[in-house]
């Protein structure tokens, strides 16, 4: 599935790298936990009847006057990790970029917003020629994360070890690509990084996790289990809704349903999700 747009100047295309559909959904309790400050019963009268979520994997492609550039790369081909249904429903991105006309060998910049294993393993080798930016905070938290199990750890090194020496470090505020600026929006991960497209008076902010669902916009204190620094993570998820609202940014997440492009509207302390027509 692939969504062609543009910001300004910037050619833009959203492939998916997957977007698993009902019932082979994961259970929205997974994401909401009593663990994780929502209880059984709030999360029942918030979802209404719903009772899985709709996890979609955008990858963001980016025509810049430095080459292409792709925004989080998906689980990689060959990905087995969440068990045999999900197998043949992800993986996508290499099809994607094919049928979007672009080469793997044109793929001159993979900027990740973070390093968890479905933002990285889709590059593991798949882009030969590719200079890859993280943020050094983040780059610094899986090298030393020695109590992490190497299951969860496993994956950021090796997108750390393959890059090598094209792997850049940025930091928050920064142009790291001609109209491409990385955001702070640490808490999800210690260097979690939302990316910012600016050309010709158009924006569009890349939130990478800072939700995976319209829920964390309606309840922005919602965290799930993968958000390793929780109130770090609630307050970046409410500057970032905040300014997308009242600044009317229009919105790129990762995980919401394909193509995952909407804007953000306040409501009174929270917010809501308007997907684009
Ligand atoms: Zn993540």
């Amino acid at each position: 599935m692939i969504h062609h747009f543009a910001v300004g100047d910037l050619s833009c295309a959203v492939v998916s790298d997957g977007q698993p559909r009902p019932p082979l959904e994961p259970p929205l309790a997974e994401f909401f936990t009593p663990d994780t400050g929502v209880p059984e019963r709030e999360l029942r009268a918030a979802a209404a009847d719903r009772t899985t979520l709709t996890c979609g994997y955008n990858c963001l492609f980016v025509e810049t006057g430095a080459g292409l550039a792709v925004i989080d790369t998906g689980l990689g081909r060959d990905f087995t990790g969440y068990g045999p249904y999900m197998t043949p429903l992800v993986g996508k991105l290499g099809d994607g970029l094919a049928e979007a006309g672009f080469a793997a060998s044109e793929v001159a910049a993979v900027v990740f917003t973070h390093l968890h294993e479905d933002h990285t393993r889709g590059a593991v080798g798949a882009f030969p020629d590719a200079t890859a930016y993280a943020h050094a905070a983040e780059v610094a938290f899986w090298k030393d994360a020695t109590s992490l199990p190497d299951v969860r750890r496993g994956p950021a090194l090796e997108a750390i070890r393959v890059f090598g020496e094209r792997l850049r470090e940025v930091e928050y505020g920064a142009e790291i690509l001609p109209h491409v600026h990385t955001v702070d929006a640490a808490g999800h991960t210690p260097g979690h990084t939302a990316i910012l497209l600016r050309s010709r008076g158009e924006r569009l902010l890349c939130v990478g996790d800072s939700f995976y669902d319209p829920l964390q916009l309606a309840h922005p204190a919602w965290r799930t289990p993968w958000d390793h620094e929780a109130e770090r993570s609630v307050r970046s998820r409410r500057r970032i809704l905040a300014w997308a609202a009242d600044e009317s940014v229009p919105v790129h997440a990762y995980h919401l349903p394909f193509p995952g492009l909407g804007r953000i509207e306040r409501r009174g302390d929270a917010f809501a999700w308007r997907p684009l027509a």
